[in-house]
């Protein structure tokens, strides 16, 4: 499974990150629509909770693929 690796935004110890499932792939700092999930990602250093989402892949690849499969 693929892992992402980012700074503690606090005291830059590194923290993984892995994703939730396998929809939602794309790790990001901040929300870009309702579907991403919110995860909040507690250092072992200082303890403080870092929120990253993780967000489906382009809406609009989703979007054309269904207007394929339609026509
Ligand atoms: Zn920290």
């Amino acid at each position: 499974m693929m892992e992402k690796e980012f700074d503690c935004q606090q005291c830059g110890h590194k923290i993984i990150a892995r994703p939730p499932d396998d929809i939602h792939t794309i790790f990001s700092i901040q929300k870009s629509d309702e579907t991403c999930i919110e995860i909040r990602y507690e250092c072992d250093d200082c303890q403080i909770g870092n929120i990253r989402y993780w967000c489906k892949p382009s809406p609009r690849f989703v979007v054309s693929r269904s207007f394929n499969e339609l026509n």
